[in-house]
């Protein structure tokens, strides 16, 4: 079995308890059109580190990781089991690709995973290995995570990358965006065209090339699980845009399939 890779845009935490939003009604009904995995690897955009880090927990805990959201965000726990033994095969993938990574025993699932994986799979009942991302590297070295970690594809396992197509938060603070600017459109209507066209070499140097990088990424974390996604897909690349819309004004709320 082929697994493709998946690029998916989390948006706010509240994203796991809407009902009519078009973002997460597109997450409940995307399992629907995939092979079941044996487990997932995801690449969260809420796990900094600076060298590559691997979840190698068990049973890793639900983490809250976000302040003064409704209540009942703070109930959720989600339940899906680690998977250690995968957890090395991942150190060692990213090991021999030169790219150093270290296992953590103790740590949870952050928003990033929990939040868009509870709407996917919600009997939690697939195991589930985190990574990190590395904000001080470009998105060269986050394709080479996910071109390291290609090989898992054959074995049934899904690659995903969870991020957001663009979020400058201080933006969706101001709350001036009813429509979204051209500074966003531009942006994410560029990485569709470059997707389209399977240029991969422009899109490692997004941060050079694409309109309005830095308005829509002041910071990269949110959108370096992209590369992991499109590194796994290998070459030439088969896209599918799954899933656009625009949340808060700013925020793209972008879905790709990859491979
Ligand atoms: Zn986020």
């Amino acid at each position: 079995m082929h697994m493709p890779s998946l690029f998916i845009s989390h948006g706010a935490p509240t994203l796991a308890l809407e009902k009519n939003n078009p973002t997460a009604d597109f997450l409940r009904g995307i399992a629907a059109n995939l092979p079941r995995p044996k487990a997932i690897v995801v690449a969260s955009a809420h796990w900094e580190t600076d060298s590559p880090m691997v979840n190698g927990a068990g049973k890793p805990r639900t983490i809250h990781d976000f302040r003064g959201f409704p209540k009942e965000l703070y109930q959720i726990y989600y339940d899906a089991p680690g998977d250690p033994k995968l957890a090395a095969m991942v150190k060692k993938l990213l090991d021999d690709a030169g790219l150093q990574a270290g296992i953590d025993p103790g740590r949870g699932f952050d928003h990033g995973v929990w939040s868009p994986l509870m709407l996917i799979y919600p009997n939690a009942d697939i195991p589930i290995v985190e990574i990190s991302v590395q904000p001080e590297r470009d998105a060269r070295w986050h394709y080479q995570i996910g071109t390291a970690l290609a090989p898992l594809r054959q074995e049934g396992i899904l690659i995903i990358g969870t991020g957001n197509l663009t979020h400058n938060l201080r933006e969706t603070m101001t709350g001036n965006h009813a429509k979204a600017p051209t500074w966003v459109t531009e942006f994410s209507e560029w990485i569709a065209a470059k997707v389209a066209e399977g240029d991969i070499e422009s899109l490692v140097e997004w941060q050079k090339l694409a309109p309005h990088a830095i308005e829509n990424h002041p910071t990269p974390e949110h959108f370096l699980p992209f590369f992991v996604s499109l590194g796994a897909a290998g070459k030439p690349l088969k896209a599918k845009r799954l899933h656009n819309e625009v949340a808060q004004g700013v925020l793209a709320m972008d879905a790709y399939e990859f491979g």
